[in-house]
């Protein structure tokens, strides 16, 4: 059976797992970890970092080490979201040539695809050297939130690092196949998803049989733990613009020292009531003096600091709560997910709002990639017992845009998917041989204020007055959230699939190009790890000989034939040495059997004479 793997990317942190006959497990990275740090750097001399080796060094290499790259995916230039970003990050956002958002590192512009892609290499790369073996096919999720922009650049993304993207999952739904797996329960749940940018709420349904059915879904992608640690990091420094008169935002490495320190006083705020925040020798004076920052923050104080975020999250359930036409008392189970579930003030108000204690069964890290594992384990499944129903819904209104900048919807919120609509167009002018139709998602009335996801031109229509030419258009959401359009002359049946070219996408031509250098970066670090293995186990075995040697050449001094063996062990040593100098993987390993057969005599000659 084709092994797939789930992958949580996440904004923070990143989690892959797989189904081990019949059971979800997590599968840790080389450190042992359950969870890999969402950041990318590149270094100095060029070298790619991704996961906790990038976090360690963000300090000092700021300007070039990305976190939270998934706030920015599937967006575009202008959206007041990238202007924040840019406003707030440590590394370079620019504009790209389709109004895209490009992160500059080093001397290298990458999209945020390239980027999110990097991520999700590592967590291939942790699952096959877990696995022993290679691994196409993956479950990605994604905030239940995201729009079609967001779904297909995360899509791009999993292409991007040679994975075949077997389907979209949203990270609530994620989590409730986790929660319900192997359960046998009927109930209607809450899912409350609090991570490092973004929140969601979705409310499910899981049936008898396996079916889970999504209700409503809601949320905000630009709602996440990073605004909590804004908040810390903004008390901070205007503390410390008042007693000092200076502004540590200017400064990189003090920012990004901040952000460190913000992180970390919140998830200890979690556990204890009241922490230090020190950061020694955070900037100068000017006047050729160190400063320091030293502050105790307490647990009330963060709860002030954050409480309209955590509100927001609670109005959000409300409005979900009215969209699935449910009260309170009908949610029978609420389901933690995300880091920040873990602050007391978010349980608390979760449990006052649903007036019930969240469930306490599940993992906040892990449940969404393993909710990933079991829905991709259930698609290739050919024993019906494992295959699963899962219905999902749309967050987003699709609709188009009409006369006077009316936004007409097609496909209302929460719609299950995959679903389709049709609309009857007809020519507004005569002989017009051309129709435009531009789609958008979103709530608000005014078509311009919804994100726009394309648009696409109908040519080569018949010459008729106007009013006569009739085109069927079709507007589907696929099981990934994902959305394409089909049209059909009415009296001919010509039909055409137009693809919605989101101008903040990819083209494919780009995305072509990042998969080659996706696969050359991953096969220079395949042959570098490679390498480093063969050479670990040389450098252990000539140390080994070398110290054998003067002992060895004291016994056998007498003999040519030991002579011969000593001056046939020198040559062994040299080679592996200048295979070692020159990178050469192979000769390494060619090298390695003659090392090892001559250590043993080594040993045993040594230990004959003791
Ligand atoms: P996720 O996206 O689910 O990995 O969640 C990451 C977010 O959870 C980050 O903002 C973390 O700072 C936050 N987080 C992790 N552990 C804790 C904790 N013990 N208390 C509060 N927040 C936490």
């Amino acid at each position: 059976m084709d092994r797939v793997i789930g992958i949580d990317l996440g904004t923070t942190n990143s989690c892959v797992a797989f189904v081990d006959n019949g059971t979800p497990v997590v599968i840790p990275n080389r450190g042992g970890y359950k969870t890999t740090p969402s950041m990318v750097a590149v270094t100095e001399a060029g070298k790619r970092l991704v996961g906790h080796i990038a976090k360690r060094q963000a300090i000092t290499n700021a300007e070039n080490t990305v976190s939270a790259a998934k706030r920015l995916i599937g967006r575009k230039w202008t959206s007041p979201q990238v202007k924040n970003a840019v406003a707030t990050s440590s590394y370079r956002i620019i504009e790209g040539p389709h109004h895209d958002v490009r992160i500059a590192l080093r001397d290298k512009d990458h999209s945020v695809p390239e980027i999110s892609a990097m991520i999700l290499q590592e967590m291939r790369v942790i699952a096959e050297d877990h696995l022993g073996g290679a691994v196409q096919k993956a479950v990605i999720t994604v905030p239940a939130y995201f729009n079609d922009n967001q779904r297909q650049a995360t899509k791009d993304a999993g292409e991007i690092a040679g994975l075949d993207v077997i389907r979209i999952i949203n990270e609530p739904t994620a989590a409730a196949l986790s929660y319900g797996f192997g359960r046998n329960v009927e109930k209607t749940v809450a899912v409350y998803d609090f991570g490092g940018g973004t929140f969601d709420i979705s409310i499910l349904e899981i049936g008898q049989n396996g079916v889970f059915k999504v209700i409503a879904t809601a949320g905000d992608t630009f709602l996440g733990g990073e605004d909590v640690d804004a908040r810390i990091i903004d008390w901070l420094v205007s503390n410390f613009r008042e007693e000092n008169g200076i502004d540590l935002r200017q400064d990189r490495m003090a920012l990004q020292r901040l952000r460190d320190a913000a992180e970390k006083a919140k998830c200890d705020l979690s556990g204890v009531k009241e922490t230090e925040v020190n950061l020694p020798f955070i900037i100068s004076s000017g006047r050729n003096e160190a400063l320091h920052l030293q502050r105790s923050l307490t647990r009330a104080t963060l709860e002030e600091l954050a409480g309209d975020l955590v509100e927001r999250t609670i109005d959000i359930c409300q409005q979900t709560l009215e969209d699935a036409r449910l009260d309170k008392d009908e949610i029978e189970e609420v389901i933690l997910v995300g880091g920040m579930t873990r602050m007391p003030k978010i349980q608390q108000a979760v449990a006052a709002f649903f007036e019930r204690e969240p469930c306490k069964g599940v993992h906040p890290d892990e449940v969404v990639a393993l909710g990933a594992a079991i829905q991709g384990a259930a698609l290739v499944a050919t024993d019906q017992k494992q295959q699963m129903i899962l219905l999902d819904v749309t967050p987003h209104p699709l609709g188009i845009m009409t006369v006077g900048n009316v936004f007409e919807e097609l496909i209302p919120q929460n719609t299950t998917v995959p679903t389709s609509r049709q609309k009857i167009f007809t020519t507004s002018r005569d002989n017009q041989t051309a129709v435009k139709i531009l789609v958008m998602q979103g709530n608000a009335e005014k078509a311009e204020e919804n994100e726009f996801l394309g648009e696409f031109i109908l040519t080569g229509l018949r010459r008729a007055p106007k009013g006569q030419i009739e085109i069927e258009v079709t507007f589907e959401i696929n099981a990934d959230g994902i959305v394409s359009v089909k049209a059909k002359d009415l009296e001919t049946s010509k039909e055409q699939t137009i693809e919605v070219t989101a101008t903040s996408g990819l083209t494919r031509d780009e995305i072509k190009q990042m998969i080659h250098d996706a696969k050359d970066q991953m096969l220079d670090r395949r042959a570098s790890e490679e390498f480093e293995g063969a050479r670990q186990e040389a450098e252990k075995l000539t140390a080994e000989i070398e110290k054998l040697f003067p002992m060895v050449e004291k016994i056998v001094a007498s003999s040519d034939f030991g002579r011969d063996a000593i001056e046939k062990a020198r040559s062994i040593v040299g080679r592996a040495k200048i295979a070692i100098e020159r990178r050469d993987a192979t000769a390494v390993k060619e090298q390695i059997e003659g090392l090892t057969r001559t250590h043993k005599m080594f040993k045993g000659v040594v230990a004959k004479t003791q």
